[in-house]
């Protein structure tokens, strides 16, 4: 497994590194935001947002817009305001400093986790009765093929990465529309709302109150 180290305090970049080789990681440092985004693609960044020459989020929304990476977050202020931003703009998860090994080994193992269940949505991926093939931009529905739009289809793809998961409505904006904000807050639920009327079953997208939405895996009754 590749690692991307983004860290600009060369002590704690060492430490890092150490620890992340012990495990028989590849790890590739980078102190900074330029030459974290001039990287070659990895299967983890570990992300300072607390960069010298970048906004430590820009430069997650920059490797999220990239492609299907493992994005934890770094951050040494351990604020809300920071750890909520970060998963905003794409994070998997964060870890606050300091931090020990065992917890920084305990998050990757679970963010890594969650990408090897992502990672068959490139190519053809079945959730109950929902079948997605990702290269076609397809959906079928017992075998039955539903034409949606191009954000419906991102949408669904997004919840499809993390079946029976629960996705915030932020992730949501963040993987569909690249935006935290995205002007109108009634978007993604303008957009589930015509999902769940051409997927026939409302059932498939489940609303989890006041946080966002999770792809039912069952099939109903
Ligand atoms: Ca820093």
């Amino acid at each position: 497994m590749r690692v991307l180290l983004v860290e600009d305090n060369p002590r704690v970049a060492r430490g890092l590194e150490t620890a992340l080789r012990a495990r028989g990681y590849r790890v590739i440092c980078a102190p900074t935001a330029a030459q974290a985004l001039a990287a070659p693609p990895v299967d983890l960044v570990l992300l300072d947002l607390g960069l010298p020459d970048r906004d430590g989020l820009e430069v997650c929304r920059e490797l999220r817009r990239r492609g299907d990476v493992a994005i934890i977050a770094v951050t040494a202020r351990g604020e809300e305001r920071d750890r909520v931003n970060g998963l905003r703009t794409g994070a998997d998860d964060y870890i606050v400093k300091p931090f020990g090994v065992a917890e920084l080994n305990a998050r990757i193992d679970a963010v890594m986790r969650r990408a090897a269940r992502g990672a068959a949505v490139s190519g053809t991926r079945q959730v109950g009765s929902l079948r997605l093939d990702v290269d076609a931009r397809r959906v079928e529905v017992d075998g039955r093929e539903v034409a949606l739009t191009r954000k419906e289809f991102d949408l669904l793809g997004a919840l499809a990465r993390r079946p029976g998961t629960v996705v915030t409505r932020e992730q949501l904006l963040a993987d569909v529309w690249q935006t935290t904000w995205a002007g109108n807050p009634h978007t993604v639920e303008v957009h589930v709302a015509s999902l769940r009327g051409k997927l026939g079953d409302p059932g498939f997208v489940q609303t989890v109150r006041g946080v966002g939405y999770r792809l039912r895996t069952e099939p109903s009754g």
